[in-house]
């Protein structure tokens, strides 16, 4: 497979961007030829963008970066699709080919109940059955119709017999799917990825990916935002695309919410090469581009939780807070980041030391955000007691453990 190289940011004129900086309105998000001209801005422009980045990100949520304690379940590493850039997905029978039992689910869960856990995040392929018939009989093994089936079950699993509260993220959805998980989870999760479609096509980091279709991805959004579940999505850089493309998937994430007002985050992920993958040789976004695109979805969607993985900035990942980010993702204590293994998670102490060094406070959230917290809690049943059970009096999590 031959992989496209990112679109490199180009310097642009210093007055341009001082314009569109200037154009700022506080509380107001950005329009899409600002956002482009902030995006190519020069290093030397770079400095009064995040200002304005982390002055949004004060508005909105000041004093205070979050982040969910969490256990990470790879509930199965089978999948229908073949990203350029995937280091998790399996094919039957490949050393590390895995899909964990409800023993396997359960013991995860309850280690990261007693270290202070409260999101079960549960990633997997998509659909594999629909490819492999080594699925199909795992599933039938295991009592399921399909992957999707046995998800639900261990959610359910998860919320009846620990504290944790869980958060899926099986690739596409239905709308009658999602409205299933709903009833086992308090939020869940999509990543939009890229609306470039060139993506797709051969030798791109989506080619064999039909499930990376943006049309295809748009509409579970869409779908999860028509039934009001809060919802986590966001982009992928450096995959292929240009930072037009970013400031357009961004827009594209900014419409369903303004219809649906059911994002609860955007994830600004960056893609970091590994020696296994297809793109293996494709370069990886820099600090610069990284810090660029934090900044303007920050100024794209101010009133919105922007979250950036710390993993994959280490070293230099509280530049992010620079940036304007007010959150850093589930953080586990227990167990690996299984999409880049190879990118151990910050300690949790040296988290709060580093954000309280730039000026915050570190608190834990749960894997749903405050502000969508009630319309979770209105529903009866069990989830809504094992929400307000883990709720504390702001929203995010009761600790119950020493921190
Ligand atoms: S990124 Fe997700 S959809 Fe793509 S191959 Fe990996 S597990 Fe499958």
């Amino acid at each position: 497979m031959t992989l496209t190289a990112i679109t490199p940011v180009t310097p642009d004129t210093r007055s341009v961007c001082a314009s569109a900086l200037a154009q700022l309105r506080p509380g107001e998000p950005i329009s899409r030829d600002a956002a482009l001209q902030l995006i190519r801005c020069s290093d030397d422009d770079l400095p009064e963008l995040l200002a304005a980045a982390r002055a949004a990100k004060e508005r909105f949520r000041p004093g205070v970066i979050t982040y969910s304690r969490k256990v990470f379940l790879p509930l199965t590493n089978l999948c229908r699709d073949y990203c350029g850039y995937c280091t998790f997905r399996r094919d039957p029978g490949d050393p590390g080919a895995h899909t964990m039992t409800p023993d396997e689910v359960l013991s995860v869960a309850r280690t990261g109940e007693t270290l202070g856990c409260t999101e079960a995040l549960f990633s997997l392929g998509d659909k594999p059955e629909l490819l492999f018939p080594e699925m199909r009989e795992t599933l039938r093994h295991l009592g399921y119709k399909s992957t999707l089936h046995y998800l639900e079950a261990m959610c359910e699993l998860v919320l009846r017999e620990t504290s944790l509260l869980p958060h899926p993220n099986p690739g596409l959805l239905s709308a009658e799917w999602i409205a299933r998980l709903a009833a086992v989870s308090p939020s869940m999760g999509l990543m939009l990825e890229t609306t470039n479609v060139s993506l797709l096509a051969s030798g791109k980091a989506h080619d064999n990916a039909p499930d990376k279709a943006p049309a295809k991805r748009l509409r579970t959004i869409e779908d999860a935002g028509k039934q009001n579940v809060p919802f986590t999505t966001g982009l992928l850089i450096g995959i292929g695309e240009s930072p037009e493309d970013r400031v357009d998937t961004l827009l594209a994430i900014r419409d369903l919410h303004d219809r649906y007002g059911h994002i609860q985050e955007v994830i600004v992920q960056n893609f970091r090469v590994k020696p296994s993958i297809p793109m293996a040789h494709c370069p990886e976004p820099s600090r610069g581009e990284m810090l660029r695109t934090v900044a303007v979805a920050r100024l794209l969607l101010p009133r919105v939780n922007i979250q950036a993985p710390p993993n994959l900035s280490a070293p230099y990942y509280d530049d992010l807070v620079d940036a304007g980010i007010n959150d850093w993702g589930g953080i586990s204590p227990l167990t690996p980041d299984y999409i880049n293994p190879e990118k151990p998670w910050p300690h949790l102490e040296q988290l709060r030391l580093r954000t309280e060094a730039k000026g915050f406070a570190l608190r834990q959230r749960l894997p749903v955000y405050p502000e969508f917290i009630p319309a979770v809690t209105a529903k009866p049943g069990l989830l809504s007691e094992r929400l307000r059970a883990a709720v504390d009096d702001h929203g995010l999590a009761k600790i119950t453990r020493a921190a």
